[in-house]
């Protein structure tokens, strides 16, 4: 049975594009793809459509993986777009350096964390991916080549920062990392009842830890509570890293994420969190990527793969919005185990299309149980749209174009600069083109 993520998509099910090309390949003769429309593609960690082509072509960035250059007193990199997130903590943070912001797996390419401006546990602080971009070098269909930064091409600049790959293939970047003096962080965890406690215990660690997110119960007796890990960076000199190796997790023939599943898996997730109130040191892999210790995680979903909801609705609203669409979530029997809640910060998006913004965002997950869930998500976008919220682009393989009109009002601009021989499904699902 077919894995499904060598599909080209994290949550769902196969799709297969007409041909595959590598970036080197199209970077050396851009005519290959002429005559169709192409997309760019990276490790296929989005979990929708955005990194999806099926019947056309794709260019997988994975061969253009070289460090060009490195300045240790800046603290600046340069590297070609499929180096993974990975491999540049791997190799960096030994030294002395490490990602500002880094999503919750690394197991991504620096022109998919470009082109979807992912965000990190520390938005409050630093915002997002984008944000620490000082150029990179952009590939157009047409074979025009363009160093894009704040002051060279900046239209296509802020484009291109979460601009879903469609105005061009990024070929490099040039991005700060920062110092670090350990490989570890020190974590606390704090328990809450509620989501009015999470958002106070929320706000009042902003100014004491840079790292925070926190887990939220979506049983239908407990939702709302949940626990908030906070963190920072550990100044020990501690540079012992952890073990490279994931454990793999075959394809099933069926799903085992089930809501008896989900209620155990929640109750021993809290009850293994519970005794770490106090302060522990824990590796950045743990911290930041825990998910990627089971490599193929997915596929505990079965075949026909599941979807995420990821939404932020701004501090106003967040409250009472977040509850009632954890309220849904409880009565549709809908249960989601991996189940994510984040403070974003008040900084100005880097990318006119960034998902990113001020308020509170939630991830949940569900199984593919067909129609059944999409009629919970019909519910939950009402609530969302009410409260002037936004679906996550990177997430998403169904939101009503409606909803992305009005929480993406500058997608026009960003259709005025695309590279007219690049489409996705999400872009003609949504955008029309
Ligand atoms: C376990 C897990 C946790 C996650 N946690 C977070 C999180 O905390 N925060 C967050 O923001 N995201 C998160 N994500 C989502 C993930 O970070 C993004 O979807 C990311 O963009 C995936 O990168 P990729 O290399 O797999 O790109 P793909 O999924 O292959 O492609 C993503 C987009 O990038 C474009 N693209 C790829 N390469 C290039 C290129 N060279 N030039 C131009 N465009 C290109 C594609 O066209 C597509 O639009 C998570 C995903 C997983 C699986």
């Amino acid at each position: 049975m077919a894995k499904i993520q060598s599909q080209g998509s994290w949550g769902l099910p196969a799709h297969s594009p007409k041909r595959t090309f590598s970036l080197s390949q199209v970077q050396n003769q851009v005519d290959l793809v002429k005559g169709d429309f192409a997309l760019p593609v990276g490790l296929g960690r989005s979990y929708g459509d955005v990194g999806l082509n099926t019947g056309h072509t794709v260019v997988n960035s994975r061969d253009a993986n070289h460090f060009l250059s490195f300045d240790r007193e800046t603290g600046i990199l340069k590297c070609q777009a499929g180096v993974t997130l990975a491999e540049i903590q791997r190799t960096f943070i030994p030294q002395g350096f490490a990602l500002i912001a880094t999503p919750g797996t690394a197991q991504v390419s620096v022109g998919g964390a470009i082109a979807n401006d992912v965000h990190g546990k520390n938005h409050h602080r630093v915002s997002s991916f984008g944000a620490h971009l000082k150029e990179f070098t952009l590939l157009r269909t047409s074979g025009e080549v363009l160093v894009c930064s704040p002051s060279n091409n900046s239209e296509m600049f802020e484009a291109t920062i979460g601009g879903l790959g469609l105005t061009g293939f990024i070929l490099d970047a040039t991005f700060t990392l920062k110092k670090v003096n350990s490989a570890h962080l020190i974590q606390d965890t704090i328990h809450f009842d509620n989501l009015a406690e999470f958002l106070r215990v929320s706000k009042d660690s902003e100014s004491s830890h840079e790292y925070s997110v926190a887990w939220v119960d979506t049983s239908k007796r407990k939702f709302g509570r949940g626990f908030l890990m906070r963190a920072n960076m550990a100044d020990d000199g501690d540079f012992g890293m952890p073990p490279a190796k994931a454990i793999e997790l075959p394809m099933l023939p069926f799903g085992v994420v089930n809501k008896y599943s989900n209620a155990i898996l929640a109750g021993a997730y809290r009850l293994s969190n519970s005794r770490h109130n106090s302060e522990t040191k824990v590796d950045y892999q743990k911290y930041f990527y825990p998910l990627d210790a089971i490599a193929y995680w997915n596929h505990a979903y079965g075949p026909k793969g599941f979807y995420q909801y990821q939404f932020v609705v701004p501090h106003e609203s967040a409250e009472a919005a977040i509850n009632e669409i954890l309220k849904q979530v409880a009565l549709s029997g809908n249960q989601s185990f991996l189940s994510v809640l984040k403070t974003l910060g008040g900084q100005k998006p880097a990318g006119l299309m960034s998902f990113t913004r001020p308020g509170v965002t939630v991830a949940l997950e569900f199984q593919n149980r067909g129609i059944e869930t999409l009629e919970l998500f019909s519910r939950l976008d009402k609530i969302l749209t009410e409260a002037n919220g936004a679906l996550n682009l990177s997430k998403d393989a169904r939101m009503p174009k409606a909803l992305f009109e009005q929480s993406y009002p500058r997608f026009q601009e960003l259709e005025a600069l695309r590279d007219p021989g690049i489409s996705s499904g999400l872009s003609r699902r949504l955008m029309g083109f």
